[in-house]
């Protein structure tokens, strides 16, 4: 028996860029027979709808919002709806997972951590940190951020990309680096579920929490990928034509055959 979850969705409440509200997206993952999903708004420094002129308690209540009604609907319906974020850096986006609504309102410095700080705090509080799209290129993105170090597991197939041979390009990183792979949809519309183009990630454990989540990727036990038959294979010949930042000197002789690969 294996369960099947959504990974990366934005509701329209709390992401400038979503189109749909939290509750819209509930029967349509039931109707494709997904266990649940997890809502990751664009968080603090990403292209999120909250006044950041507000306290951060009150930031925090509502950012939670599009979380919120997608549960209440879920919870009607009876589908699992788990709380997540996805921050942004130079282009370079995270998906955090783990951690909820009463540990953010603790938590302030989470608007202004660096990388680093981001990883080591998520992880000391149980949670998870996925490098989201990481060879995604679009207009918006100036150049490649690769932070290995700094990262759980590698979001290998995302539904949003336009170019398939981002996620073979993934894949390969994620490889090199022996770091777990996930797949989500990144949808930001019911129009795109309704359409059948979602992606997921199957555990064999149904998740009670989101730390089940989390222990599942940090414990490598992600049991499969939801995503179009191929869509992460590599046909020898991509190429990222941005530049590549791989921060972390140290960290860079693990992903030295890329980063060649990538320059060239
Ligand atoms: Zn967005
Ligand atoms: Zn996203």
């Amino acid at each position: 028996m294996s369960y099947l979850y959504e990974t990366h969705l934005h509701t329209s409440q709390i992401s400038a860029c979503g189109e749909s509200r939290g509750r819209e997206y509930i029967r349509g993952y039931k109707q494709l027979g997904y266990t649940g999903i997890i809502v990751t708004d664009h968080f603090y420094r990403g292209n999120c709808t909250v006044n950041r002129n507000l306290p951060w308690r009150e930031w925090v209540n509502q950012y939670c919002r599009g979380f919120e009604d997608a549960r209440n609907e879920g919870a009607r319906q009876g589908l699992d709806v788990f709380f997540g974020w996805e921050e942004t850096f130079d282009g370079d986006d995270y998906l955090i997972y783990g951690l909820g609504k009463e540990w953010l309102m603790e938590h302030p410095e989470a608007a202004r951590w660096s990388r680093r700080e981001q990883f080591l705090a998520v992880r000391e509080a149980g949670g998870c940190v996925v490098h989201a799209h990481p060879f995604r290129q679009h207009y918006y993105i100036r150049s490649i951020t690769l932070a290995p170090a700094l990262v759980d597991a590698v979001e290998a197939a995302n539904a949003g990309n336009h170019e398939q041979y981002y996620d073979a390009l993934a894949l390969r990183y994620a490889k090199k680096l022996g770091l777990p792979v996930t797949a989500g949809s990144d949808v930001h519309d019911t129009v795109q579920l309704a359409a059948g183009d979602v992606f997921g990630v199957y555990l064999n454990k149904k998740m009670e929490t989101i730390a089940d989540y989390a222990a599942a990727i940090r414990g490598n036990a992600i049991a499969g990928l939801k995503m179009p038959h191929g869509r992460c294979d590599s046909r020898g010949d991509e190429k990222a034509v941005l530049p590549v930042d791989i921060l972390d000197a140290e960290e860079r002789s693990a992903a030295q055959d890329l980063w060649d690969f990538l320059k060239n």
